[in-house]
């Protein structure tokens, strides 16, 4: 859609032009990772380089890097399986870690968030106390609807010293903030290329120093016996430049920030009743969600298109409908509320120009809807 405008990076972010150049070069070489003549030692080599790019996003070491298809996948091969003891599940996690965690043999539990989305400290320390003292706890480094950032470190030191695991969904922080696994005290971190200019279908389990996932695909060797089946190479290829860059730009966030910063300044001015949420809380650069009075989300996501721009309600499900937001509810936001709520999402493309047409077209939305109230 030429000529529209694109705000939905955390939905899927534009492939960068590095990343399809060199998916479309893999793609024009034959091999199979587990060959040994030379076009298979090609393809390995070309997997090889992609996991020391995406171990170094996130300071882990390239081995305990375990390719999947995608964020979901990589979430549910961190929590399927027996496992030992309980599973403690953030309120807002996404669905992929909320509901492989509520599968599993014995169900999860859920640590409540405060109003503006941070994971409770003294209600994960009670839940944590509970019980034999084993299981594990899942925490999301940034929330796909709000941006709101969890101290990641602080909470996984918690749930350590109670002698529980940590298993962290980074989909979202992933080449918006600096990530440092050793530092994050985790087990585990879920990544997904398509959030930073990768291709969709690719994501990667980043394994601490020690523990082995429960294979949930089996027949073959690949991935060191963690993830069978043969390899995408193009699209590992594609999430490992995608990853390079993404790492490379992490200093670019200030202007992505400087433009988020004023579009919700310019809204209030508009609009001195708009709510963003988690906005007391430190937030991913690239994110803003936020309500505006007397108009449900659904309607304005299509006013929006209308006009050239997309957008989502961060609580947008796989059938395209908006649904109710968990994220929004457990932070206490009231449904009618929560069914303004829309986010807007930049990223590595945003221009000024995009974040300006976004304003005008919200504010002339807006000035429609408060005519169309009914006076108090
Ligand atoms: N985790 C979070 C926080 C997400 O936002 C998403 C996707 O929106 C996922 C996991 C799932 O990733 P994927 O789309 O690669 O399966």
């Amino acid at each position: 859609m030429s000529g529209a405008v694109y705000l939905d990076y955390n939905a899927t972010a534009p492939v960068r032009p590095e990343v399809a150049r060199g998916m479309v070069d893999r793609l024009a070489e034959p091999g199979n990772p587990s060959s040994v003549h030379g076009f298979g030692r090609g393809a390995r080599a070309a997997l090889d380089q992609a996991r020391v790019r995406v171990a170094a996003l996130v300071g882990a070491t390239p081995e305990r890097v375990v390719f999947t298809a995608g964020g979901t996948e990589a979430n549910n091969l961190a929590l399927h399986g027996p496992g030992a003891g309980r599973r403690l599940v953030s309120a807002v996690e996404h669905v992929s870690v909320g509901d492989a965690a509520a599968a599993c043999v014995g169900g999860s539990e859920v640590v409540p968030v405060d109003a503006e989305g941070r994971v409770d400290a003294a209600a994960l320390d009670v839940l944590l106390s509970a019980g034999d003292g084993s299981g594990s706890f899942c925490v999301m480094a940034a929330n796909n609807e709000t941006g709101v950032i969890q101290p990641v470190a602080e909470l996984a030191a918690r749930a350590r010293e109670a002698g529980f695991r940590v298993h962290c969904d980074a989909v979202q922080a992933a080449g918006r903030v600096a990530l440092d696994m050793k530092a994050l005290g985790v087990e585990s971190l879920a990544l997904s290329a398509h959030k930073i200019g990768g291709p969709t279908g690719v994501g990667a389990l980043v394994l601490g120093e020690e523990g082995e996932p429960e294979p949930l695909i089996v027949g073959g060797g690949q991935e060191h016996g963690r993830r069978a089946g043969t390899e995408n190479v193009a699209g590992i290829v594609g999430f490992g430049i995608a990853a390079e860059l993404a790492g490379a730009e992490l200093d670019r966030m200030d202007e992505i920030a400087a433009l988020r910063d004023s579009v919700e300044y310019r809204l209030r001015a508009a609009c001195p009743e708009l709510v963003v949420f988690g906005d007391g809380a430190p937030r991913l650069a690239n994110t803003s969600c936020l309500a505006m009075p007397g108009l449900a989300n659904e309607t304005q996501i299509m006013a929006f298109d209308l006009e050239g721009v997309a957008l989502s309600a961060g609580s947008a499900c796989s059938s395209g409908k908006v649904g109710p937001s968990h994220v929004l509810a457990a932070m206490g936001v009231a449904p009618e509320l929560a069914g303004e709520a829309i986010r807007v999402s930049l990223g590595w493309a945003s221009t000024q120009a995009d974040t300006d047409r976004f304003v005008d077209v919200w504010r002339a939305l807006h000035a429609r809807a408060q005519g169309r109230r009914p006076a108090a």
